[in-house]
Parts: C-alpha cells; sequence; structure tokens
C-alpha cells in the first residue's frame, strides 16, 4: 500500500512537471523529501513491559512555509508511505495557496489495541523522537487518520517540556484549552461540503442527488450530515466493517449514534452491502473518506457516479483515475477535495502565531471562501490547458511551488536553459 501511494504522488507530480516542461533540477527537488526521519518510538505498555514500534517524520518541501502536514497511527504505515502523503501535503498546501509546505508524520501501530495510558506514552515518544525537527517555523505535525485533539495536545505538551519553549503554533488540530481554532473538527468535511456543492450546482447534478460515503469517521460521518441538512439523500455509508445502503436515504443522525453505541454502521437498518458493492451502487456523488487506494481500475470500471469527491488522501489509483477519466466521470481531487482540515489548520496557526481567536463563524466565512477561490482557480487551468481537474490541481500547486524554489534560487527558467 505504502509504495503505492508514493508511485502515485510521483507520477502526478510528473505528469504536471510534463505539462510546466519543469527543468529537471526541480523535478528532482520535488521527487525527494527535504527531510524523512524513522524513528525508534519505545513506549511502555500497561503490563509495565517495553514496547518498540517505528515512527516517521518527512518534510518534503519547505519552499512555500514551513511542512504542513498530519500524524497517522496504522499497521500499514511505512517510509514510502508517509513520504508519498508529505509529497502530496506539499501540493495541497500550494493548491490551497496556503503560506505552507507538506510534511507527514506516522507510526506504524494498531492504535485500537492500546489503552488510553498505552497511546499517551507512544505519543510522547514519538514527539521526543521527532522534536529536534519540528516547530512553529520548520514543521508542524497535525491529526491523521486515528489521531486527534488529544494526540495533539499530548504532541505540543511533550514539545514544550523537550524544548522548553511553550509554543502552541507547533501543531494544529488541538483542543480549543490548549489553543485550537473553532471548527477545526469538522474542517475536512466543511472544506470538502464547499466543494461539493459549488462542483455540483455547475454540472447541474439535482438538489436531493444522491450520495455514496465510504468510510465514517471524522471526515465521513461529518460530510455525511452536512450534506444531509443540505437537502441530498446519503443512500450508503460505510466504515471498517462494511457498509448500509438505503435506497431512500438512511437517516444520518440515526446512523451516527447506531455507530457510537453498537460499533459499526453495519449495525444500522438497511441492506449491508460489501466495501466493493459499495462503491458500485448507483448514485450521483461518491465520496471515498477512507484510506487510499481503495478505487483500483476495476472497481472504477463499476462506479456508477457522475462526480467523485475524494475527501480521504489518495483513494483513487492512477489506473483508477484514468477509467473514470475516459468515462466521463469528473474527480475532484484529494488535493481540493480533502483540504478544508489543513486550510483550517493554517488558520489555526495564524491564531495561535498572532495571539488571536477567532470565532467559528469567521473559521467558517474564511474556510468556505478559501474553498471555493482554490476550485475556481482549479477549473480555470483545467479549461484553460484542457486537463481534468486533478491534473490541473496538481499543475497549480507544482507551478507554485517550483515559482518559489526558482525565486529563492535567484534563477529564472531561462537562465537556467542557457
Ligand atoms: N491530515 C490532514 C491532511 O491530510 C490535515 C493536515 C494538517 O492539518 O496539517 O490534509
Amino acid at each position: 500500500m505504502g509504495i503505492d501511494l508514493h508511485r502515485l504522488a510521483l507520477h502526478a507530480i510528473d505528469l504536471a512537471a510534463d505539462e510546466l516542461s519543469l527543468d529537471a533540477w526541480l523535478r528532482a527537488v520535488l521527487h525527494q523529501p527535504e527531510r524523512a526521519v524513522a524513528v525508534q518510538v519505545p513506549y511502555v505498555d500497561d503490563h509495565g513491559e517495553m514496547q518498540v514500534v517505528t515512527g516517521y517524520r518527512v518534510a518534503h518541501s519547505t519552499a512555500r512555509g514551513p511542512a504542513k502536514g498530519g500524524t497517522r497511527f496504522h499497521p500499514d504505515v511505512t517510509a514510502e508511505e508517509v513520504a508519498g502523503l508529505a509529497t502530496l501535503m506539499s501540493v495541497k498546501t500550494a493548491a490551497m495557496d496556503l503560506p505552507l509546505g507538506g510534511g507527514k508524520g506516522g507510526v506504524t501501530i494498531d492504535p485500537k489495541r492500546l489503552s488510553t495510558t498505552e497511546l499517551e506514552s507512544l505519543t510522547r515518544s514519538y514527539t521526543r523522537a521527532i522534536a529536534s525537527g519540528i516547530g512553529p517555523y520548520l514543521d508542524v505535525p497535525a491529526p491523521d487518520v486515528n489521531t486527534g485533539e488529544q494526540h495533539m495536545d499530548w504532541m505540543a505538551d511533550e514539545y514544550a517540556r523537550v524544548t522548553g519553549v511553550a509554543a502552541p503554533a507547533v501543531v494544529t488540530g488541538k483542543s480549543l484549552a490548549a489553543g485550537g481554532s473553532l471548527g477545526r473538527d469538522t474542517a475536512t468535511a466543511a472544506g470538502c461540503r464547499a466543494v461539493v456543492l459549488a462542483s455540483a450546482a455547475k454540472m447541474g447534478l439535482p438538489t436531493d442527488a444522491r450520495v455514496v460515503i465510504q468510510g465514517f469517521g471524522n471526515a465521513g460521518a461529518h460530510l455525511a450530515s452536512m450534506l444531509a441538512a443540505e437537502g441530498m439523500r446519503v443512500v450508503a455509508v460505510s466504515d471498517s466493517r462494511g457498509g448500509v445502503h438505503d435506497p431512500e436515504g438512511l437517516d444520518i443522525e440515526a446512523v451516527i449514534a447506531t455507530k457510537a453505541d453498537a460499533g459499526s454502521v453495519v449495525e444500522h437498518p438497511g441492506d449491508v452491502v460489501t466495501q466493493t458493492e459499495l462503491l458500485g451502487l448507483d448514485c450521483d456523488i461518491l465520496v471515498p473518506a477512507a484510506l487510499e487506494g481503495a478505487i483500483d481500475a476495476d472497481i472504477a470500471g463499476s462506479v456508477r457516479a457522475r462526480l467523485v469527491a475524494e475527501a480521504a488522501n489518495g483513494p483513487c489509483t492512477f489506473e483508477a483515475d484514468d477509467v473514470l477519466t475516459d468515462r466521463g466521470i469528473a474527480v475532484l481531487p484529494d488535493v481540493l477535495a480533502s483540504a478544508g482540515g489543513v486550510t483550517v489548520s493554517c488558520f489555526e496557526w495564524e491564531q495561535n502565531l498572532a495571539g488571536e481567536r477567532w470565532t467559528a463563524a469567521d473559521v467558517a466565512e474564511r474556510l468556505e471562501r478559501h474553498m471555493r477561490r482554490s476550485l475556481h482557480d482549479v477549473w480555470q487551468v483545467a479549461e484553460r490547458r484542457a486537463l481534468p481537474l486533478r491534473t490541473a490541481a496538481m499543475v497549480l500547486g507544482v507551478d507554485r511551488i517550483a515559482t518559489a524554489l526558482e525565486d529563492r534560487a535567484g534563477v529564472r527558467p531561462t537562465e537556467l536553459a542557457s
């Protein structure tokens, strides 16, 4: 899985680099992270025994600002996966025109098997191991798969203890009391909602469009409620145990309650479907909001949506992407559709650095404006260059990074070519 994600990221960079006729040195810079560390993460388990696992932190680019990106706790985390995700973060922050670069971190562990005490020991140990390479003006971690506010609070606190510098801006996605931003918890979903609604309107989809969402974590569950509140019919959702389908539309608040009580959406009344069946259901909008690689070429051949919105990072393999494009299915790429989280992370970082607290309405309004502007920018590139939206978003992001690198180097492409 991990290696594919890195290949996917480099392939996407290459498509953009070809389109922009980038010089070899810029391609080489984009192909390789600025800094990557693999660290030992010892932690104490509940029996008092020491356990040791591996962690990673990759700062792919700081050309446009401090590296920025989440921290993933998952048994499948590898160095390649983290490098690929960090690469995509650089393009994501650039396509969103945030004053940040790209990074990512992770620990190879199944956190669902750990108690809270063990998780705290693990998170603090990981933070100590990467502390010398992170900082408010260097590399700023955030939540990702299986991490949230609590982990970020532990990371900020451990960083302060190790360095003696109480700098909340060292991580984002913190609890409000620890310097978090209002709206960060629902930001990925809110960002995706904004670009889905604008795209649905542009494509002339019905206002009660049928939506299928794969993944019912932070992004998927909030997005399901938000789209249902807009009058769309969420006809199927899934989590790691499987999916539930009701062609008339599910009562999302009831599904959220079922998941909280019984542990999975499959316990909710409705037809139980497998992940593959879910991805092939008849609908208008399909939202992969789980892990990367969920849609391969075979599955792409059976997708029956008009719009695919990538709320997860890298959910479509590049073969799948080609199949979807050939079949005339529009894909809102991850660098745009999943960028709400990092955008509000940027707002949190700005608030921390300025010692400010913005209101929930202010955050929501800025996010909506930012998402719509970036969608517009991507559409413009797509229309002018006759490109699919993913390549257009990559071109936009890569061009901005390349421009920053050229300006820093004090060179212009023409001078380099001579
Ligand atoms: N993990 C999220 C992402 O992949 C958020 C990163 C951040 O907030 O820095 O975009």
